[in-house]
């Protein structure tokens, strides 16, 4: 099966932008979802989260590999329908990057204590506590679905940055502010 592409802001940001509605039923339909979602995001290998208005269907489900922070290889991606935040806490700047924004980092502010509920890929109900980079990735995911882009929470244009390789081969970041037009 080909992998349906990630849909990227500048071709299509009213897809971005729109909210997604919850999932009534989790059916062969929405188990087709997670599977395109799963083959989207494992043909990104430095994909750690996708949510499904990032390949266009507006759909309340989302995928997070869990333990993906400093170097270390994350877990495999799990399914997480009509994801709802009941407790959220311990703010912190940290890393912030996207599928649908290749090349293009930022430091944000999200919690990095988060409590969720909602229903896993076999439609059991959840309801999970996610800590530290974790959190900041299952946050950043559900902003997706409610049509929220991580360069909304960019609080100024020098926390926006790429990356590029110095001399030495070494990855160095370049501020956006800074980089040539
Ligand atoms: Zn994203």
């Amino acid at each position: 099966m080909a992998v349906k592409p990630i849909v990227l802001y500048s071709k299509n940001p009213e897809a971005l932008r729109k909210k997604s509605e919850p999932v009534r039923k989790v059916n062969r339909q929405i188990k087709n979802l997670i599977k395109d979602l799963k083959d989207t995001l494992m043909a990104h290998g430095n994909g750690i989260g996708l949510a499904a208005p990032q390949i266009n269907v507006h759909k309340r489900v989302v995928l997070v590999r869990l333990g993906g922070h400093d170097e270390e290889e994350p877990g495999p991606p799990i399914a997480l329908i009509n994801p709802e935040i009941v407790e959220a806490g311990d703010e912190r700047r940290d890393f912030d990057g996207c599928l649908s924004f290749p090349g293009l980092f930022a430091e944000t502010v999200r919690p990095h204590y988060l409590r969720v509920t909602g229903l896993d890929e076999w439609g059991k109900p959840f309801d999970r506590v996610f800590q530290g980079f974790d959190a900041v990735v299952v946050h950043h995911e559900i902003d997706h679905l409610n049509g929220v882009l991580f360069i909304d929470r960019v609080e100024k244009v020098d926390d926006l940055y790429t990356v590029r390789e110095d001399e030495d081969g070494k990855l160095v970041r370049v501020p956006v502010t800074a980089a040539p037009r």
